[in-house]
């Protein structure tokens, strides 16, 4: 059964319908975010579905550490979805270069009611990760979610590889697309960055890695 545009289409539509079920805040969030001034670039409704599932299976339970961190808050649509997967107790560290989102974020999740769990630090990812490695130490985060600057994955998973607990979770969007769907651009930085990033994880004896092709790719790798 081949993928057609119409059934690409279809697929999308019914996926958001069925498994999406954004709350009000989540359904109007974006559209207000890009009011604002704000690039319509989050996730998608049934992509945050399986980042708050995915957030409850990693930062629940005895292992847990009670620490995710999230590259690239944007408007917080995705850490709303993350942080309602985590328990009251555990805290989301999300790192957003552009003031003007982390402001806009900080309302939302406050507004969400998980602003207690939530801490937004605004900066570069690649000077606020080290910083955080020092600060928090190895194994000390049970999930990690990659959504900032594409050519800079590859730098994120050196830094944050160490930063996650065994049996935790690294999580990146945009793993087989960013704004188009990547085919045929072997000649595209970002494209490249993103697939040496993929084929690192999926080969690295470290992980156990899969790919989920829904709205530009979701990769979920878990730490062995
Ligand atoms: N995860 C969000 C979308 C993030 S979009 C969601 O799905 O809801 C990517 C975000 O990364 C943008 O807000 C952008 O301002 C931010 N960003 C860009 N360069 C960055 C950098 N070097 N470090 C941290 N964040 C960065
Ligand atoms: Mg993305």
């Amino acid at each position: 059964m081949d993928m057609t545009p119409q059934r690409w289409e279809y697929t999308k539509g019914y996926l958001h319908e069925v498994f999406g079920r954004p709350d009000e805040q989540l359904e109007t969030l974006m559209q207000r975010a890009i009011g604002a001034g704000l690039p319509d670039i989050a996730v998608s409704s049934d992509v945050g579905r399986l980042l708050q599932l995915l957030a409850m299976m990693a930062c629940r339970g005895p292992d847990s550490r009670g620490a995710a961190i999230e590259v690239g808050t944007l408007a917080g649509y995705s850490g709303i979805w993350l942080a309602r997967g985590m328990p009251p107790s555990a805290r989301l560290t999300t790192i957003e270069l552009d003031p003007r989102h982390a402001a806009f974020a900080l309302g939302e999740f406050k507004r969400a009611g998980v602003g207690d769990r939530v801490g937004v630090i605004t900066g570069a990812a690649l000077d606020v990760l080290p910083r955080l490695a020092r600060e928090m130490g190895p194994a000390s985060i049970d999930l990690a979610f990659l959504d900032a600057v594409k050519t800079e994955y590859p730098q994120y998973l050196e830094t944050l590889r160490p930063m996650i607990r065994p049996g935790g979770l690294l999580i990146a969007d945009n793993a087989l697309g960013s704004g188009n769907w990547w085919i045929d651009c072997e000649s595209d930085p970002t494209r490249r960055a993103v697939d040496a990033f993929n084929r690192a994880v999926a080969s690295d004896p470290g992980f156990a890695a899969a790919c989920v092709p829904i709205r530009e790719g979701v990769l979920i790798a878990r730490r062995l």
